[in-house]
Parts: structure tokens; sequence; C-alpha cells
């Protein structure tokens, strides 16, 4: 009995991340071409029409592009918010739309919940997957920390978030201002420090957890080690349980976990 879920691809190109339950396979955001996530699917031995659900944070392209034409070619329902399924109107013609309120769905053998994201989108959501006592919370794109988004997120063995940019070097690009105004606020993308004060606030709770960083900008950041660096250079000054960081990387898969070698590994590792 286990939760599975592999990373295949993380970024402003594209973000997917591959769950699998004992009887299910979902699909968390689909922002890659209908062919490109047909191609990745395969490549994880998942046809397309055996997905369970596609679940759909908000309506950008990097999360949502390849979301109506894969669900409508292989009849694979989404489930997003109200808002969110009015925003990709009409991408989602002839699609069966679950939507996701705030007391949750069950499909299959997993329960789905959303709660609300800072973040400039109809009506974005974090999601967290429960599945047989394991939790997977997923919360990309969103400004600023909230205390709701801290709470939501302590309950998952797996917690998935931005370290979309550094400040500086986000500055320093040739973006316009209103680009990084926009980036940098309230309801755009959290910054590498951000990304470590969430993750502190959130292992005040003692438990131990893995924890991915996805979507780094490509001009904005460092590569994935310098992230991982500096968000483990904050961590190791403060008082927390022991993290395991790795990296959703762009354009590619990458981080993989499995809920049995989460237990067998719990007591192996520190901040690393
Ligand atoms: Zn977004
Ligand atoms: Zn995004």
């Amino acid at each position: 009995m286990s939760l599975q879920v592999r990373s295949l691809a993380s970024g402003s190109s594209g973000n997917a991340f591959l769950v699998r339950t004992t009887a299910g396979v979902f699909l968390i955001d689909a922002g890659l071409s209908a062919r490109a996530l047909e191609r990745v699917l395969r490549q994880h031995s998942v046809e397309p029409s055996a997905l369970t659900a596609i679940v759909v944070s908000h309506e950008h392209h990097d999360h949502a592009q390849g979301a109506g034409p894969l669900a409508r070619r292989f009849q694979v329902p989404i489930i997003c918010t109200p808002g969110t399924a009015r925003a990709l109107e009409p991408a989602l013609q002839g699609v069966e739309v679950r939507t996701l309120h705030v007391d949750g769905t069950t499909v299959g053998d997993v329960d789905v919940w959303s709660f609300a994201l800072p973040h400039d989108a109809a009506e974005p959501a974090g999601i967290l997957l429960r599945h047989q006592g394991w939790t997977v919370g997923i919360a990309l794109d969103f400004g600023h920390i909230q205390p709701h988004i801290i709470s939501a997120l302590q309950e998952a063995d797996l917690v998935v978030i931005e370290a979309n940019h550094d400040r500086e070097r986000l500055l320093a690009t040739a973006y316009p201002w209103s680009t990084k105004h926009r980036i940098m606020g309230d309801y755009g993308h959290l910054s590498n420090l951000q990304a470590a004060q969430l993750i502190e606030a959130i292992g005040q709770d003692g438990k131990r957890r893995d924890v991915w960083l996805g979507h780094l900008s490509e001009k904005a950041n460092e590569n994935p080690q310098g992230v991982i660096k500096i968000v483990r250079n904050y961590l190791s000054m403060q008082e927390l349980p022991p993290v395991k960081l790795a990296i959703a990387e762009r354009g590619k898969p990458s981080a993989s976990w499995h809920s049995d070698l989460a237990l067998q590994q719990s007591d192996l590792f520190g901040i690393c």
C-alpha cells in the first residue's frame, strides 16, 4: 500500500506531477502540451486513458495548457476549483469537470482537498492528496505566506513548493519593471528566501518530511544546486526537525518520492 509521486516537469515552461496510489493514477497540473504529456506519461508506463483524474491548480498556461486536450482525447475527468473551471472555458468543453470545494472530494482511493493561494489567477489552489495515512501537498504559485497555507502543508509528508527566484538576480534581469513587480508581489511567486521561511514555519510542528522545491526561474535564479544550498544554509541556522530537500527540475522528470521509502528512511536523514 503506497503513495508515489514523480516530478515530470516544473517551471514557467510547464508543471506536471504524477501521483500513483494503490488503485489510481493522477496528474497534478498539465502544463505541457498534450502531446508532451502523452509522451512523458508513457515513459513512466502510464497510458493516458488510465489516468484517474487530472487535477489543475489554476488556469495559467504553465499549469493547464495540456489539460483540456488530454482530458478530452482520453476521457479523463478534470478536478479544479469553480473559478479555474470558468477561467479555462472553452478549453474544457466536452470534458467532465469535478469542481473542488473547500470540503474536498473523494476520487477512487484518494481524498483531494484544496486551499486558497494568493496568486494572480481566478481561484488558484494548493492541493492536498490523502491516501492511506499519507499526504502529499503541492502549492506552487503564490506570492506570500499565509497561516492557512502553513497549516495545510503541515499535514503533508511530501511538500512541493516553489523557490521561484533569487530577489537580487530577479532585479538584475532585463525583465520590464512591471514583470519584476508582478513576480515579487504578494500575488506573484515565492523567492528562495520565502521558500526557506515557509519550510521553517511548516517545520515548527516537529514532523519529519520531504520538501521539493520547484518552479525555479531560468533567468532569475541560481541553478538547482545553488538553490538547494541557499535554502539549506538558511534552514541550518534554525532549530528544525530533519527536512530532506530535492529539486523538481525544469523541463524533465526529476525528483521522485515513495511512501514506503519515506518510512524506511525517516531515521536516516538530517537536513540533506
Ligand atoms: Zn501561475
Ligand atoms: Zn506557474
